[in-house]
């Protein structure tokens, strides 16, 4: 049985703002911010979608729905944490990722799950409970056939935060330069609209070929007219050189690149 108690989605986004502005997580080392404030939207745990993200052609048949990760699952909440424009610019050059998106990427995944935490919290002290797909034992992803048993971009689609672009990021109304998490709770809320009248609709190259600038910016020509090669931009992330640096410098096993989501017209905005 779905808990009582119907909570504010107004509420919701005000305790997370907050959240976003004092914690100490949401800081580089050297101070600056790593994420604004998110966008947050809803599902249906019962959205006919997520039995399509099942199909070969979305995800694949390892896409586990709501429902078996979570029993009593009602809603499905997506956040979009957009980067701060500090973390965004230091990205902007043709040169190595910059050290900045690095620590963003890394340290701001981290504050993710503290992210993701910090709304199980409240929605319990709402009377609800939640779970977190991400953060649990049975959550795998198989990265040779570049798919998972949950997928946050395919989430945010679903909860109306926006459509896909050809970088194959999900193009939101604070652009795509960002991290996503998802909780799924037993607590009912208003499902929101998917405003986007196809899966592609926010990138202006699936309308009239414009744009395109992506194309030019990934150093590993992943990105394609036709469309975006997981394996090509895998391989270039896991260049050794490039691993090896990440040890010596920063102390990270992995690298990442990203430079697909800044300093293009989806950055920070739904192009047009
Ligand atoms: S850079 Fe342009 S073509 Fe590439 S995803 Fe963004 S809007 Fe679409
Ligand atoms: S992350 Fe880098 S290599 Fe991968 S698609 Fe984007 S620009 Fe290309």
């Amino acid at each position: 049985m779905p808990a009582s108690k119907t909570p504010d989605s107004a509420g919701l986004q005000n305790s997370l703002d907050r959240f976003i502005d004092n914690d100490r997580g949401n800081k580089l080392p050297n101070g600056e911010q790593i994420f604004n404030h998110p966008l947050i939207g809803f599902a249906s745990a019962e959205d006919p979608i997520f039995g399509e993200f099942r199909n070969e052609a979305v995800i694949g048949p390892l896409f586990r729905p709501p429902c078996s990760w979570f029993s009593e699952a009602v809603t499905v909440i997506s956040y979009f944490l957009p980067f701060s424009e500090y973390i965004r610019r230091s990205n902007y050059d043709n040169l190595q990722t910059s050290q900045e998106w690095l620590h963003g990427r890394f340290l701001g995944e981290k504050f993710n799950q503290a992210v993701s935490r910090f709304l199980v919290s409240e929605l319990e002290n709402s009377g609800g409970k939640a779970v977190v797909p991400a953060l649990e034992p049975e959550y795998c992803a198989d990265y040779q056939a570049f798919s998972s048993n949950w997928s946050e971009r395919h989430i945010a689609y679903a909860a109306g935060l926006g459509s896909f672009g050809l970088s194959r990021g999900l193009i939101t109304e604070k652009g795509l330069a960002g991290r996503f998490g998802s909780i799924i709770t037993d607590l009912r809320f208003k499902a929101s609209p998917r405003k986007a009248g196809n899966p592609f609709q926010n990138c202006p190259f699936f309308a009239d070929k414009s744009c395109g600038v992506c194309i030019d910016r990934c150093p590993s020509g992943a990105i394609q007219a036709h469309g975006k090669d997981k394996s090509a931009c895998n391989r270039y992330t896991r260049i050794e050189d490039h691993l090896r640096e990440m040890r010596l410098r920063y102390g990270y096993e992995h690298s990442v690149c990203g430079k697909c989501q800044v300093n293009v017209p989806c950055e920070d905005c739904i192009p047009g």
